[in-house]
C-alpha cells in the first residue's frame, strides 16, 4: 500500500521547500512565492482534537490565544476595579470561562485558516505532515495519513520552532502540572495556581488567572525581577504585579513537585532554606528550547550548536549550500516578529534580492497590565558600555489621554547618546506600550536622534505624546512634566 502511495505521489521538485509553518516559516513561503518561486510549505502541527493547522506555536498555542485571554480577563478585571471611577455601576458581573475559551478558540481557528487562504492567493503548496531533510536538499515528506513523497528543492528553509523546557524536578503531568499551552486551556479557574518562572510567558499566564480570581504564586530562581529588562522598568512592573495580587517569590529555585490528593505540593529553595507551597495547578514556564526532532537526516550536513540551535550566519545560512534556518530554531530572541523578518530576508536573498535583519532593533513586549515594551539598550547596558548618555522620563500621570483612560500608570523612558544624540533605547510601561513602541522602533531603524523626535508633531491628547515628551526630557526641555 505504502509503495502504491509512493508511486502515486512520486518525486516533486520545488524552488523552495519550507519545513515549518509557524510565524517564521509561513512568511518565508509567502515571500518566496511573491518572488515568483515555486514553493511548498510543510507543517506537522496537530491540535488536541487531532485537527492539523498551520501557524505553529504562535497562532495555535502562544501569542494569539494568550492575547485573546489577556484581553477578556483584563476586561473582567476592569469592570470590577475601574468602571466605578468612570461612574459606571455594574453589579453581578459573572464569569463564563467556557465562553471565554470558545472566543479564544474561534480567533485561533480564524487566524490559522487564514494562512491557508494566504497560501492559496500567493500560490504556495501547503503540505500537512512531517518533513525530514536529507543530502542534496532532498526532503522526505510524510503526510498525516502516512502517504510519502520525496521532494527536491533548490533551497530548503528550516523553521521547526521550539518547544517548552520540562523541569526534571517537576515533570509535566496534565492536567495538574502543565506547560503554557495547558495553562491556556484550563476550563475552570484554579483556586491556587503555581507558576514556575517569572519570564514573559509566566507573567502573562499568571496575570490571566489572577484576574479571574486565582491565588497565584510565581516562583523565580533568579534574585532580580525581569533581569533582562531595564531595571527602572522592572521595579515599576514589580510594584504593579504585586498590586494585582501576584505573589512573586524571587530567589526561589524549584526542586520538586508531588501530586497529592488532586493538588500539587511544590518544593523550592530560597535564601532561608527549603520551602513548600501547595497549589491546585502548576504551570512550568521556565523557557523554551529549539526543536529539531527527526528534522535532519543523518546525511543532511546541517549542524546544531551545543544548545541544540541550528547553526547559522547573520543571514540565516547553514553550513550546507542552499539550506537556511530561521525563527526559534536558531540563535536570537524567541519572538514571532524576529522569525518573520528572518523568513522574509531569506526568501528575498534566495531570489537574489537585498535582505537584512536589524537585530539591534527587535522590540520586546509583555502583554500584562500595564503593558511593558522596549527596544534597544537598557540603562544598565549603556552604563556597562561606558558611553555617555542622557535620559528623559515622562510619567503617564501627566498624560491627559492616559488619565481619561483611567490608566495613568507607568512611564516612557528614552535614552540617547550624549555625543551625537542617537536614540539608544526606549522603555515603556503603561497603557498600550506594545503599540507605542512601534514609533521608537521606526525612529531607531532610521537612526533618528532624540531631536528628530522632539521636532515631530504628535497629536494631542494621545499616549504617543509620552514618547515626544520623553525625547524633550532627555534635553531637560519637556513641557508637560517637570525636568529633573
Ligand atoms: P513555531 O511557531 O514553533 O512553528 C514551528 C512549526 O514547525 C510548528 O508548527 C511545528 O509543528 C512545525 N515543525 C517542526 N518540525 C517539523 C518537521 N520536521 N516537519 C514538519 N513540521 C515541523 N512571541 C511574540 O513575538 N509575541 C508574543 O506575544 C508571544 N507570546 C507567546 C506566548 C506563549 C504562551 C508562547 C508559548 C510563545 C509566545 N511567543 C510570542 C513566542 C512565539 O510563539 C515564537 O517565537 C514563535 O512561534 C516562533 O515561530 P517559529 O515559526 O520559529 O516556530
Ligand atoms: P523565560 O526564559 O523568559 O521564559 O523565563 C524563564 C524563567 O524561569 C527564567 O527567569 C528562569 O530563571 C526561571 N527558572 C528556570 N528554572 C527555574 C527553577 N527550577 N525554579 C524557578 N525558576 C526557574
Amino acid at each position: 500500500m505504502k509503495n502504491e502511495k509512493e508511486a502515486a505521489g512520486g518525486a516533486d521538485s520545488f524552488d523552495v521547500v519550507v519545513i515549518g509553518g509557524g510565524p517564521a516559516g509561513y512568511p518565508a513561503a509567502i515571500r518566496a512565492a511573491q518572488n515568483k518561486l515555486r514553493v511548498a510549505c510543510i507543517d506537522e502541527w496537530k491540535n488536541r482534537d487531532g485537527s492539523a493547522a498551520f501557524g505553529g506555536t504562535c497562532l495555535n498555542a502562544g501569542c494569539i490565544p494568550s492575547k485573546a485571554l489577556l484581553e477578556s480577563t483584563e476586561l473582567y478585571h476592569r469592570v470590577q476595579e475601574e468602571f466605578a471611577a468612570h461612574g459606571i455601576k455594574v453589579s453581578g458581573a459573572t464569569l463564563d470561562v467556557a465562553q471565554m475559551q470558545k472566543r479564544k478558540s474561534g480567533i485561533v481557528r480564524g487566524m490559522t485558516q487564514g494562512i491557508l487562504a494566504l497560501f492559496k492567493a500567493a500560490g504556495v503548496t501547503p503540505l500537512q505532515g512531517h518533513g525530514t531533510l536529507g543530502a542534496g536538499r532532498r526532503v522526505d515528506f510524510t503526510a498525516h495519513d502516512g502517504t510519502r513523497r520525496a521532494l527536491t528543492a533548490r533551497h530548503v528553509v528550516l523553521a521547526s520552532g521550539s518547544v517548552p523546557i520540562e523541569l526534571r524536578s517537576a515533570p509535566f503531568k496534565p492536567p495538574h502540572i502543565v506547560d503554557s499551552w495547558g495553562a491556556l486551556d484550563f476550563e475552570t479557574v484554579p483556586k491556587r495556581l503555581g507558576v514556575i518562572g517569572a519570564g514573559v510567558i509566566g507573567l502573562e499566564l499568571g496575570s490571566v488567572w489572577r484576574r479571574l480570581g486565582a491565588e497565584v504564586v510565581v516562583l523565580e530562581a533568579l534574585p532580580d525581577f525581569l533581569a533582562f529588562a531595564d531595571q527602572q522598568l522592572a521595579r515599576e512592573a514589580l510594584k504593579h504585579f504585586k498590586k494585582l495580587g501576584l505573589d512573586i517569590r524571587l530567589g526561589a529555585k524549584v526542586t520538586g513537585a508531588a501530586l497529592a490528593g488532586g493538588a500539587v505540593e511544590v518544593s523550592y529553595e530560597d535564601a532561608k532554606g527549603a520551602q513548600r507551597v501547595g497549589v491546585d495547578r502548576l504551570v512550568v514556564a521556565i523557557g523554551r528550547r529549539p526543536y529539531s526532532q527527526e528534522l535532519l537526516g543523518a546525511d543532511s550536513g546541517v549542524e546544531l550548536d551545543e544548545r541544540g540551535f541550528i547553526r547559522v550566519d547573520e543571514h540565516c545560512r547553514t553550513a550546507v549550500e542552499g539550506v537556511w534556518a530561521i525563527g526559534d530554531c536558531v540563535r536570537g530572541p524567541m519572538l514571532a516578529h524576529k522569525g518573520k523578518e528572518e523568513g522574509v530576508m531569506v526568501a528575498d536573498l534566495i531570489a537574489g534580492r537585498y535582505g537584512e535583519v536589524n537585530y539591534k532593533v527587535v522590540p520586546s513586549v509583555i502583554y500584562t497590565a500595564p503593558e511593558i515594551a522596549w527596544v534597544g539598550l537598557t540603562e544598565e547596558q549603556i552604563k556597562a558600555s561606558g558611553r555617555e548618555y542622557k535620559s528623559g522620563v515622562f510619567p503617564f500621570l501627566a498624560s491627559g489621554r492616559a488619565r481619561a483612560l483611567e490608566q495613568a500608570t507607568g512611564f516612557v523612558k528614552l535614552l540617547a547618546a550624549r555625543d551625537d544624540d542617537e536614540i539608544l533605547g526606549v522603555h515603556i510601561i503603561g497603557p498600550m506600550a506594545g503599540e507605542l513602541i512601534a514609533e521608537a522602533v521606526l525612529a531607531m531603524e532610521y537612526s533618528a536622534s532624540s531631536e528628530d523626535l522632539q521636532r515631530t508633531i504628535h497629536a494631542h491628547p494621545t499616549l504617543a505624546e509620552g514618547l515626544h515628551e520623553a525625547a524633550l526630557g532627555a534635553d531637560k526641555r519637556a513641557i508637560d512634566s517637570i525636568n529633573r
